[in-house]
């Protein structure tokens, strides 16, 4: 018997969710994630439905030996969510929500996406950031940190995490908070999908009665996107402020001369005040004349328009930080774009600061605190041969942009090899991550992620 039959006849009982296998009608829209380019064909997706559904499956692959991956949102840059011929456990049926609203807390399954915990806490007139796509799924943004619209007033996802239950990779179910496993819950924030299968978080919400927010598109210049960082460096922190430096796309809201520019896709966000907004905006809007402003006071959610669920890009990606965007960096962004031909190529700029820089490095697992400004370099690819070309150029891309700085982001690192992980976790991070993961998987069950190796 293969591992995966012994593990799926191990699942035959005591498994209450449901059981895909490649001849199953649902499977090819249960195997598909997020991002192109991931054609795996698992050998079983199973579809948890709660917490003893999650441990049956942890256990079920433990005593095979089959491969597993996890699966909540499915977004992973890395297409660590699935995988050829092992198992996938997907937990995206699991989507409970309990709002506290007298305590401002919330305890969300696993299965949840951004903005259907947004949309719950919201109805309270309370929130929690993660970060700029609603679709992301809670699971992997939380676990690797979470940067987000209300980043520098609230910090990470993270920073708003009090608990997490846990299923071990001995199949334990556990409540992991600062008060009773203070080690492991260090290793939660920040640690990714290592340590075993979250499948409910407490999040603290915070009071968000009035809010103002939207996209500002302005042209794109040495100068603008330069300004765009400044402003946003010193804009009080209710402001969070995302840039994306890309080609105009042909979109009605745009004006025609503008389709295929380089124009600054910019997203801001403030959580306060109306009339604080518009001071706090103003100097953004100062910057050129808008190409489409629609930044306005309504409900936070506008932050998140609706996606198509049937958009599945393939991109080469790079994230790195800067310390520093001034008009020189920004001239590098704006050339490198220009001469790239992929159909489309970005880069994000994101300023952070404000809450995410006050809690002290070590206090979590995201090592990253101190670093000012996050670059997201991406390019779209066509085929096998393209791909090797593009992921040359965010290479090069990223080489010319290198400051003294260094770290990564976990959650948008790509399958980048252990080295670069290593740059996600350094130093103490990473060595103090490596011990709490031998003693709670010591074999490394979980290895299907930006995977953090045991070690004694
Ligand atoms: C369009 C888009 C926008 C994004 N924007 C942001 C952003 O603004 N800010 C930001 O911080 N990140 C952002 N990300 C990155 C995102 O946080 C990561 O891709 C994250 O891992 C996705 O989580 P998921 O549950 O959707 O992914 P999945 O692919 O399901 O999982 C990703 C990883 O988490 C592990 N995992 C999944 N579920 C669990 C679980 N229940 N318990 C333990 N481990 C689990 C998996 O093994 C895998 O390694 C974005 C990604 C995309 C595609």
């Amino acid at each position: 018997m293969s591992k995966l039959d012994t593990a799926l006849a191990a699942l035959s009982t005591g498994f209450s969710g449901t059981l895909i296998r490649p001849a199953d009608a649902a499977y090819d829209a249960t195997r598909q994630v997020m991002y192109g380019g991931f054609d795996r064909r698992p050998g079983a997706i199973a579809r948890a439905k709660s917490a003893a559904d999650v441990q049956a499956v942890v256990n079920a692959a433990r005593q095979s030996g089959v491969e597993l991956a996890v699966r909540s949102g499915g977004h992973s840059n890395a297409g660590h969510s699935t995988l050829e011929g092992g198992l996938v456990l997907d937990l995206r049926e699991m989507k409970a929500i309990a709002v506290d609203a007298a305590a401002e807390t919330a305890w969300a399954e696993t299965g949840a996406t951004a903005i259907e915990v947004t949309k719950a806490a919201l109805e309270h007139g309370l929130v929690v950031g993660f970060g700029d796509a609603g679709s992301v799924g809670i699971a992997g943004i939380t676990l690797g940190g979470g940067v987000g619209y209300l980043a520098r007033q609230w910090g990470l996802t993270i920073d708003s995490l009090l608990a997490v239950e846990l299923v071990t990779a001995g199949g334990r179910v556990r409540i992991v908070d600062a008060a009773h496993e203070p080690e492991l819950f260090w290793a939660l924030r920040g640690g990714g999908g290592n340590f075993g299968v979250a499948t409910r978080l407490k999040f603290k919400l915070r009071p968000l009665p009035e809010f103002t927010g939207g996209m500002l598109a302005l042209p794109a210049t040495p100068e603008t996107i330069a300004g765009f960082v400044a402003a946003a460096s010193a804009a009080p922190e209710a402001l969070s402020a995302i840039a994306n430096v890309m080609p105009a796309p042909p979109m009605p809201f745009l004006p025609k001369e503008a389709h295929g520019k380089l124009i600054i896709l910019g997203m801001l966000a403030f959580a306060g005040p109306a009339a604080e907004a518009e001071k706090a905006i103003a100097p953004f809007r100062a910057l050129g004349k808008p190409y489409a402003d629609f930044v306005k006071p309504g409900p936070y959610t506008q932050m998140y328009p609706p996606e198509d669920p049937n958009y599945h890009p393939t991109a080469a990606g790079r994230n790195m930080f800067v310390n520093r965007l001034g008009v020189g960096e920004a001239g590098t962004i704006l050339d490198t774009l220009e001469a790239s031909d992929a159909s489309f190529r970005v880069t994000q700029i994101r300023v952070l600061g404000g809450a995410v820089a006050r809690v002290p490095v070590e206090a979590t697992a995201y090592a990253h605190r101190k670093a000012p400004i996050m670059l997201n370099l991406a390019a779209f690819w066509t085929t096998p041969e393209d791909r090797v070309k593009q992921e040359a150029w965010v290479e090069r891309f990223m080489a010319s942009l290198k400051q003294e700085v260094t770290g990564a982001y976990v959650n948008f690192l790509a399958d980048e090899g252990p080295e670069r992980v290593a740059v996600a976790y350094p130093g103490a991070t990473g060595e103090r991550l490596a011990k709490i993961k031998a003693q709670v998987d010591p074999d490394n069950l979980f290895r299907h992620n930006q995977n953090i190796v045991p070690t004694k």
